[in-house]
């Protein structure tokens, strides 16, 4: 739970989500440990809920409302911790572009590889399973106009994820940006 607080924090002060949005989650054992609907992500302390994985319980309702794509993703995949942001440049850049962000020669790419652009509305059953699916074989992906999930095998490595993808969407923002302005003056 500590795990969750400190890197709940973390998110919201590098800019990662804004006011009562985001959600942060862990798994432990056959249950999970998420933020409670409408709690800011830098003030989790009480405001964690433990519910099971594999069945719907009594508690769901007072869960993060995207409870239904982590349960999807933890019943799919082997990760450990899932972290929900709103960040800037990844909320642009999925607007610009349809299928997935590449950036060539930035360093965190070697990790990432690439970041597919998912879609489906929050919490819905199309955005649970459009993000097990992709996160099969990527740490982290953008959901359309909305914002970003990172998972990994410890909260720690979801949190480099979440943050990992603003910083790609970042700077292949720019990166474009210097391209139209260089294409424009060759014109
Ligand atoms: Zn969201």
């Amino acid at each position: 739970m500590d795990e969750l607080i400190k890197y709940g924090k973390k998110i919201v002060a590098n800019g990662l989500v804004h006011s009562h949005f985001g959600n942060v989650s862990r798994r432990v054992g056959d249950y999970l440990l998420i933020s409670s609907t409408g709690s800011m992500l830098d003030e989790l302390e009480g405001k964690i809920v433990r519910v099971p994985i594999y069945e719907e319980s009594s508690l769901d309702s007072i869960a993060s409302s995207e409870l239904p794509v982590h349960r999807e993703i933890y019943k799919n995949t082997p990760v450990s911790a899932i972290l929900h942001g709103h960040s800037i440049f990844a909320v642009v850049e999925s607007m610009l572009n349809d299928k997935c962000i590449i950036l060539d020669s930035c360093e965190t790419e070697y990790f990432l590889h690439e970041i597919p652009i998912i879609t489906g509305g929050v919490g819905s059953k199309e955005l649970a399973k459009n993000a097990a699916e992709s996160l099969k074989d990527h740490l982290g992906v953008i959901i359309k106009g909305h914002g970003t999930i990172g998972t990994g095998s410890s909260v720690e490595e979801a949190y480099f994820v979440l943050s990992s993808i603003e910083h790609i969407c970042k700077i292949k923002y720019y990166v474009d940006m210097t391209k139209d302005r260089t294409d424009t003056t060759i014109l």
